[in-house]
């Protein structure tokens, strides 16, 4: 049985394709066609007149959202999570784990490593590791009793599990390089995050092979003109990724702008760093054993420092359109193909191609999510 979806217009991302059809078999997308093809026998057809049909949104980093937390280190939760994001246009998406005791993060990455895929949201495609192996000196809202330097004995454990996709780590600590030597031989991807290293050390991480920065601005060394920092090395060298929260609290809509000025759209990477908040009403929540206070959706832990968003994927897009004037074809990579390709996805997901997964996400006139599909199959109808 094919699914074809009709009539709407198709942002693959890097190229517009109005009134085409989109035709799915199974669970992949097997053609785009011109106007509106015939139906075979059995086909089911989704009607997208008027609608932006769209790759499926990828979050790299994203700790929990409807009272769960990655570090829950349970199924539902990571069940409940994924029907949350699909909502907002996710289709896939990284558990990201907080700065904590080996045990806890090993239970937390052991619980993504057996959990089968939700039947009805995002799907996950591996486990982000944000911290330990952190610099005190920018731990935001991380738990301070827990930040280490890398350690072979804890970490080769969790790279064994094969479910590790993306580190945060700060490479001014000791023992960085080995640590991303050893996962970049398991095809593990690095950020630098929490981190106060010099420009020198940021050139010399993507050296060792780290290719993104996590929330860049938030818990990192800021830029000076002569000295440019952690910020002017992520921002400068074009073999990284910077990822952004565009949620106008984190980072000024001016400082978005000047990231995507710096990296364009295929540099820079929109995540929503969302806690178990998300989803829910102010109120006081835990996150990595602190307690965050959220009051107009802004998560602050005691000291007042943020404390992850309550973000989703689709306010971020429409956010970062808003401070840059990017039209949703431009700024559609920066949620797609780019996150896509910095995972080692591209062509395989953030695109509509023949043979790319069906991850598909259907948006109104106003960028709202009308309809999303893993895999080929709806999850979600508005
Ligand atoms: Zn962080």
């Amino acid at each position: 049985m094919r699914t074809l979806i009709t009539g709407g217009t198709l942002l693959t991302p890097h190229t517009a394709l109005p009134n085409h059809t989109l035709v799915i078999e199974e669970g992949r997308i097997a053609a785009l066609g011109a106007g509106r093809l015939a139906p075979g026998a059995g086909d089911r057809v989704i009607e997208a007149d008027g609608r932006w049909v769209v790759p499926g949104f990828i979050d790299v980093h994203v700790h929990g959202a409807v009272g769960y937390d990655t570090m829950d280190a349970t199924p539902a939760a990571l069940q409940q999570m994924a029907r949350f994001f699909a909502r907002h246009g996710v289709t896939s998406y990284l558990p990201t784990t907080m700065t904590a005791a080996r045990t806890d993060i090993q239970a937390a990455v052991q619980t993504v490593a057996s959990c089968p895929q939700p039947e009805d949201g995002a799907q996950h495609l591996g486990v982000h590791l944000e911290g330990p192996y952190l610099n005190l000196d920018y731990r935001g809202a991380q738990h301070p009793d827990h930040f280490r330097s890398p350690a072979p004995d804890e970490y080769l454990a969790w790279l064994e599990t094969g479910v590790i996709r993306l580190i945060t780590l700060a490479p001014e600590l000791e023992g960085a390089a080995e640590l991303v030597a050893s996962g970049r031989a398991r095809g593990v991807e690095f950020a630098i995050g929490h981190s106060g290293a010099s420009y020198e050390q940021v050139i010399e991480a993507a050296n060792w092979g780290v290719r993104q920065a996590t929330h860049t601005f938030n818990g990192m060394l800021g830029l000076h003109h002569r000295t440019p920092g952690t910020l002017g090395g992520v921002l400068t060298d074009d073999r990284i990724y910077c990822q952004v929260i565009a949620d106008g609290v984190h980072v000024h809509p001016a400082m978005v702008r000047l990231v995507v000025r710096a990296k364009g759209t295929g540099r820079t990477i929109l995540i929503t760093d969302a806690m178990r908040a998300t989803g829910l009403q102010d109120g006081t929540y835990d996150l990595g054993g602190q307690e965050v206070t959220v009051r107009d959706g802004v998560a602050r832990i005691a000291s007042g420092s943020l404390a992850g968003s309550t973000l989703t994927l689709d306010v971020a897009l429409r956010n970062v359109m808003r401070y840059t004037g990017l039209a949703l074809g431009e700024a559609l990579p920066m949620v797609t193909a780019t996150p896509a390709e910095a995972l080692g996805l591209a062509g395989r997901k953030g695109v509509l191609a023949a043979g790319a997964d069906a991850d598909v996400v259907l948006l109104d006139a106003d960028l709202k999510v009308v309809m999303t599909l893993v895999a080929g199959r709806v999850v979600y109808t508005a």
